[in-house]
């Protein structure tokens, strides 16, 4: 198994790297899910080439994603889709909406069937998306919002030369080799006080670092993702930009989809037990997640302007 010769996030030496897990979903022989000490990043190791990744992302990612999914997870139509994600939508709505300058121009990278992209568009916003998985993106056309295959598609187009006021990701960042290069665009592409808002999962939730279930220590290390970020890992990175940033812990999945992943060891059950436990245990249980530092998302606010 080849071990990496430092920390590909703080170049910390090899010696305080160590091996996480050596079954990576869809991974190859050798490949294996690496923990620096130092920043806390966990990563796979050695990572895609850039041939791979793009092979991943242009012909297997819904299949890949559809696959790992449970049933309601909407990957057949963009409409489906939507519906869907109408909750996750209203949970970030929730947390965007008081941060986001009154008009402006939005761009998601990663937008899929524009499900946040409909909702801002409708409250005045002018949006653009960079949808590089093909399946969505006329369909987000078709609603009559720009949408680019790829970053460096949006970058050659003039009419976007000005910058954005709000520049978004979710469940991106992750998945992507070479994230300071990634990050540091973006920045470039902010107008004087933009923000960049994204979400990442967060690697030490309650279903990694507290229950320790089996069937889910074998799904989550998949060769899909780069990265698998914590508060201090993200912390390491985002100081490197010298921009403020705020790093907020949030918990999506709710008690039923955790005892779900005890009682069956799969993915999904959001609701399964509520009607039982009732609405209050589940708010509850998430808050008590986060208060703990085991809640299962980042969502992180870099402003375009310096550290004080
Ligand atoms: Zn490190």
């Amino acid at each position: 198994m080849p071990l990496p010769a430092q920390c590909p996030i703080c170049s910390a030496e090899h010696h305080v790297q160590s091996v996480v897990s050596r079954h990576v979903y869809g991974g190859k022989k050798g490949q294996a899910i690496f923990h620096c000490e130092q920043c806390d990043i966990r990563y796979l190791h050695p990572g895609l080439s850039h041939e791979e990744e793009a092979k991943l992302y242009a012909e297997e990612f819904e299949k890949f994603m559809e696959k790992r999914s449970s049933h309601d997870a909407g990957w057949e139509t963009p409409e489906a889709h939507i519906e869907a994600n109408a909750r996750e939508a209203a949970r970030r709505s929730a947390f965007l909406l008081s941060r986001l300058p009154a008009r402006g121009k939005v761009l998601e990278i990663g937008c899929s069937s524009g499900f946040m992209l409909h909702e801002l568009k409708a409250k005045g916003y002018d949006c653009v998306g960079v949808e590089p998985s093909g399946v969505f993106s006329d369909y987000v056309k078709h609603r009559g919002i720009a949408c680019f295959n790829s970053l460096d598609d949006l970058l050659f187009d003039p009419a976007h030369a000005d910058g954005f006021d709000v520049v978004l990701h979710y469940y991106v960042m992750e998945h992507i080799s070479e994230v300071t290069e990634f990050l540091d665009r973006q920045i470039h592409m902010l107008k004087p006080s933009g923000i960049i808002v994204f979400e990442v999962p967060n690697a030490t939730d309650a279903l990694s670092s507290l229950y320790d279930i089996a069937a889910y220590e074998k799904f989550i290390w998949v060769v899909s993702h780069r990265w698998y970020f914590s508060t201090r890992s993200m912390e390491h990175l985002l100081r490197g930009f010298g921009m403020e940033f705020e790093i907020h812990m949030d918990q999506r999945y709710d008690l039923s989809n955790h005892l779900t992943w005890a009682i069956d060891g799969r993915p999904g059950g959001h609701g399964r037990f509520t009607n039982e436990l009732g609405q209050d245990l589940e708010d509850h249980y998430k808050r008590a997640l986060v208060a703990a530092g085991k809640g299962d998302t980042l969502t992180v606010v870099v402003r375009n302007a310096p550290c004080p």
